[in-house]
């Protein structure tokens, strides 16, 4: 059967997850080592050393090229050396021009960092005029993007972005962890090359770090391939396996995320101590209608504004018992957190109010447990305010 016949779920389960040639496991061993013997010198089956091949790394690695439709991935230790070795491997002094609105650590690298290394603007990626004025004029080897962004979800329409990337001769790059392949795939929409933090919603299961990049040009997969065996940033075959796991059921978790996270969305949007909700599937998220063409669902992440002040925010947090006070986001436990002291921490004060990450922004990653729990966690906690 041509794989290109398989359908998501499928794929999650079957490419690269053919039973062990040697002895029929159906689930095949973890390949927990280092090295492999040789039979003369320079003389071995495709393995030398694990820093550079494993089979248990490269079984996943076709299964994430084949959910994202991409020829080529590759697997790190964590979603930010994804980003690391993106950045490397441009030529020094490259432009970089990127989204006002993305992931802290993202921030953080390009701005303490690769600063050093390249020449970095950020823009807002929503506004269209702004990104062809900042192509037309920064001249960027490199777009980079996140949609929806974090935390506030506002949605970059990738397509027409891309395209206006590509007249300008600028490789796009799409962090695609909060939508993971199952709701969107940015190589369709015309991005370069799509990176996930498998940490997230790829493994699923808030146990293993790890980090991936897909894409269809075979030179940038190879200079990357070869930064990842030169900088080491590779992820353990014990990982790997891990994570491969996680994958099996992501079509049935992201099923299950969306609809907890949309009802959970709703509620809040009618309760009285909620200012302002926002979640790419409700009506009323500014770009909803975009959101529906861009992506085929809108995710497990919420984010919302508390009325009140800091104080409030902290005990509304302090008192939820379900939802557990924790960075990261994407396992199948559901997740709240404080992003202007937590997660965007490392973003300078004037820029997070620019951008709206006030201290009454609360941020939820909205897990698979039974809803009606959820919600009257949620209730109890807003109750005492
Ligand atoms: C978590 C995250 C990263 C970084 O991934 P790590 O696995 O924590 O290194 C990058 N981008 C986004 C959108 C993330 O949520």
């Amino acid at each position: 059967m041509a794989k290109k016949a398989l359908k998501f779920a499928t794929k999650l389960i079957h490419v690269g997850g053919k039973p062990d040639k040697e002895t029929g496991a159906v689930i095949p061993p973890i390949y927990q080592t280092t090295t492999y013997a040789q039979s003369s010198p320079g003389k071995h089956q495709g393995y030398d050393y694990s820093r550079c091949q494993n089979p248990t790394r490269d079984r996943l690695e076709e299964c994430l090229a084949s959910i994202e439709k991409a020829k080529y991935a590759l697997v790190t230790s964590s979603g930010i050396s994804v980003v690391a070795l993106i950045l490397h491997a441009l030529p020094k002094g490259s432009k970089i021009l990127c989204g006002d609105d993305v992931y802290g650590g993202t921030y953080r690298l390009l701005t303490t960092v690769f600063n050093e290394i390249h020449d970095i603007r950020f823009v807002d990626t929503t506004d269209l005029k702004a990104v062809k004025q900042a192509l037309t004029e920064h001249r960027p080897q490199l777009l980079w993007l996140e949609s929806p962004t974090n935390p506030l979800l506002k949605i970059t329409d990738l397509t027409k972005v891309t395209k206006l990337a590509s007249e300008h001769k600028a490789l796009s790059v799409v962090d695609n962890t909060f939508m993971s392949p199952y709701f969107q795939n940015p190589l369709d929409l015309g991005a370069d090359i799509v990176m996930h933090s498998m940490t997230k919603y790829l493994n699923g299961h808030s146990d293993v770090l790890g980090g991936c990049l897909m894409t269809n040009q075979k030179s940038f997969y190879e200079k990357c391939w070869t930064l990842q065996k030169s900088i080491g940033p590779t992820a353990s075959p014990f990982d790997s396996w891990l994570v491969q796991r996680g994958l099996k059921t992501l079509a049935l978790r992201m099923e299950a995320h969306q609809k907890n996270a949309l009802k959970i969305a709703k509620f809040l949007e009618g309760h009285s101590k909620v200012e302002r909700v926002y979640y790419p599937g409700l009506k009323s998220h500014p770009q909803h209608s975009l959101a529906k063409r861009q992506m085929s669902g809108f995710g497990g992440m919420v984010t919302f504004f508390l009325k009140g002040d800091l104080k409030k925010s902290k005990r509304f947090l302090e008192k939820l018992k379900l939802f557990a006070l924790a960075e990261s986001l994407g396992g199948v436990e559901s997740l709240i957190e404080h992003p202007a002291i937590m997660t965007h921490a490392s973003v300078p004060k004037n820029i997070r109010e620019e951008l709206g990450i006030h201290d009454n922004l609360i941020r939820m990653s909205v897990g698979i447990e039974d809803v009606d729990d959820l919600i009257s966690d949620l209730n109890s906690a807003l109750s005492t305010l």
